[in-house]
């Protein structure tokens, strides 16, 4: 997450929630949201449909049902396929619910993270100043979504509980935030603590690295990748083009400072690598979330796979021409995380737009499932409104978007994620089977 949910949203601090029920989450944040009061006036007609006092119909899952459908109703568009009985009938619910998992299990999550060390932190000793506002930023994130200790119950143990065993999540990905000039000298969630993720659900859970600066030198950064494969084995890498150097930042088309890396990922088979784009807020500099610098470097690395985290939202019109201009390219991706959670909720036609938008020109192969959790909490309400979701017909027709069918859902929610990190499905789905104590298919 690199966003401010909570300006976003009105009044979410305010709201009590149980940040392991995720249809409390979703609702919440469709009331706090663009159309948020007009949802909220909403709320009582159909708590009073359903039966229920408006305190337990918001908790409930026919409460996040009925908050979709008042999407619908207020901006006379069709964008979450909700009918009446899901949002007033809990047997209805549960039944749509099964339905809707039954169309697409298996979900690769490829935009998680857990988000504290042992130790926490403490300026002056693992912290500067800013580096413990970010830190800040995440922790208010926590408290609104009702973490009781914000970024510290954001760790290892509530990743499994809440990505992997209560939510459908077959495969959480997990990212580094790096940053270690912010953080004592080690990235700010130390390889030794996240890896932990991996050890605990080996099956479920795949790991990227980061933190690689070329500004603080070439040989460094060489030396840093070749331990991150050696010692830790890692999937692939996220990074930032941001940094805390005097230049502020780099990019990916750097023949100097990025192609050794990038050469170097060759050889060593990392064949991965993400970066944030988009979303450029705090100390993030909006010219280093453009992703130009991915056209060059997509063709100079043609057996490499670039994938936008964030789906560089709001420039995804960019990243989206780097193919729709080019479309023999086969190596440019885009992931959805935050840009999905923040547009779904309070701007659902810019949520159809940016997917619209990345489905018709980089390809319903191209475009990958992601949630920013523990960030946004429990990932499940995310996963339901997708699994909801439409680009309404005037759009398709007016802008040549494609529907969202099951097929396109599949592909987005977890196979093509399963392509490029080849993941053995089967495998990941016994896995989560035993996890959340289900009987094997
Ligand atoms: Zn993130």
């Amino acid at each position: 997450m690199e966003f401010d949910v909570l300006r976003h949203f009105k009044g979410l601090e305010d709201t009590p929630k149980d940040p392991f029920n995720p249809d409390e989450i979703g609702t919440a944040l469709f009331m706090g949201g663009g159309m948020g009061e007009r949802i909220t006036q909403k709320m009582d007609g159909y708590a009073k449909k359903a039966g229920m006092s408006r305190r337990n119909f918001i908790r409930s899952s026919v409460g996040f049902s009925a908050a979709m459908m008042a999407a619908n109703e207020i901006t006379g568009m069709k964008f979450f396929d909700v009918g009446t009985a899901e949002a007033a009938d809990l047997d209805a619910k549960a039944e749509a619910v099964k339905v809707a998992r039954a169309s697409s299990d298996f979900v690769v999550d490829v935009h998680t993270h857990v988000c504290t060390r042992p130790g926490h932190y403490v300026v002056g000793q693992n912290a500067t100043e800013r580096g413990m506002w970010f830190v800040q930023l995440l922790d208010d994130l926590g408290k609104a979504f009702g973490l009781a200790n914000g970024t510290r119950d954001m760790n290892v143990e509530n990743y499994g509980k809440m990505i992997l065993k209560e939510s459908d999540t077959t495969v959480g990905i997990f990212n580094p935030f790096g940053f270690r000039e912010d953080y004592g000298g080690q990235d700010m969630i130390p390889m030794d603590y996240q890896v932990k993720v991996r050890e605990n659900w080996p099956e479920s859970t795949i790991m990227l690295a980061g933190g690689l600066t070329p500004n603080q030198g070439l040989s460094e950064t060489i030396d840093r990748l070749h331990m991150y494969v050696e010692k830790y084995k890692i999937s692939g890498l996220k990074l930032y083009t941001f940094d805390s150097t005097k230049k502020k930042g780099w990019w990916f088309d750097d023949e100097k400072l990025a192609y050794p890396i990038w050469e170097e990922c060759r050889k060593l088979g990392v064949k991965n690598i993400g970066c944030h784009k988009g979303v450029p807020f705090g100390q993030f500099y909006a010219r280093y979330a453009h992703c130009e610098d991915f056209d060059a470097t997509a063709d100079d690395f043609l057996d490499l796979n670039f994938i936008a985290y964030h789906s560089a939202w709001p420039y995804h019109n960019e990243l989206a021409a780097l193919k729709g201009f080019k479309p023999q390219r086969k190596n440019l991706y885009a992931e959805v995380g935050t840009t999905f959670a923040a547009t779904v909720t309070s701007r659902p036609l810019e949520c159809a737009h940016v997917l619209g938008t990345l489905l018709r020109d980089l390809g319903p192969d191209y475009v990958m499932w992601g949630t920013d959790s523990l960030l946004w909490g429990n990932p499940q309400w995310q996963i339901e409104a997708f699994r909801k979701f439409q680009i309404p017909d005037q759009l398709v027709e007016g802008h040549g978007y494609p529907k969202l069918t099951d097929e396109i859902r599949r592909k987005v929610l977890g196979e093509n994620a399963a392509r490029i990190w080849n993941i053995d499905k089967n495998k990941a789905m016994q896995a989560k089977a035993e996890l959340v104590g289900r009987a094997v298919a």
